[in-house]
């Protein structure tokens, strides 16, 4: 791939309940522009949730077969399923240069970012305190108790790895929250690597 390449990865990864799928779903609403890389796992659909916009739904044989193929940048195992970034949303998307948004796990934040080490940009969005963590785990209402338990203590794991992310953004506000992770984009757009192709200027 090019030295330069004006699009990037935008990975972002919270603790379950940190609210990272409603801040891309409205960063998704201000900036069409902006795409979205949809994970394939073989957790079941919640409630409202669609096939190809929210997950590629798949059975364990179905993904077998995609690892076997080598159509992930990574998968990994989340609560006793997989999930797993598909190649090909990717490659497109840094090929038509856009800024693709992606919800991943820290673990999978690092894959990325190995993977794609000049085109990734890891934010971590972080809730106000425990507490307040805790309490959306429990207001989301689409796990049992006994995953909302898993799910917490997972999260304080993943809260460790915070400090090795490129931004830390924390989600006092909704709005904020939104506002901060869409000037990191903008701002993220204008390394010299990004910008140049567009000059029309010969660098070496
Ligand atoms: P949920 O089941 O709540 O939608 O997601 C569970 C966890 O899996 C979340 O932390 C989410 O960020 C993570 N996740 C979703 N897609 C991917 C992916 O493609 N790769 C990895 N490593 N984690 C993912």
């Amino acid at each position: 791939m090019s030295k330069f390449t004006k699009g990037f990865l935008l990975v972002l990864s919270s603790p379950s309940g940190g609210g990272k799928t409603t801040v891309v779903n409205k960063l998704l609403k201000i900036h069409p522009e902006f795409v979205l890389s949809v994970s394939a796992t073989t957790r079941p659909p919640r409630k409202k949730e669609k096939n190809g916009v929210d997950y590629f739904f798949l059975s364990d044989s179905e993904f077998d077969r995609r690892i076997d193929y080598g159509d992930f940048v990574e998968w990994a195992w989340v609560y006793n399923y997989r999930y797993g970034t598909l190649k090909s949303l990717i490659e497109k998307g840094l090929s038509e240069d856009k800024v693709i948004l992606l919800n991943t796990d820290v673990q999978g934040a690092e894959s990325i970012k190995n993977a794609y080490p000049n085109s990734t940009v890891r934010v971590f969005i972080l809730p106000p305190s425990k507490e307040e963590l805790e309490r959306r785990l429990r207001n989301r209402g689409s796990d049992s108790l006994e995953s909302i338990e898993t799910r917490l203590q997972n999260s304080l794991k993943e809260v460790q790895k915070a400090l090795k992310f490129d931004y830390l953004v924390i989600n006092h506000d909704l709005r904020k929250c939104v506002a901060l992770v869409e000037k990191i984009i903008l701002v993220e757009l204008y390394r010299p690597y990004r910008v140049a192709p567009l000059e029309g200027w010969e660098f070496d």
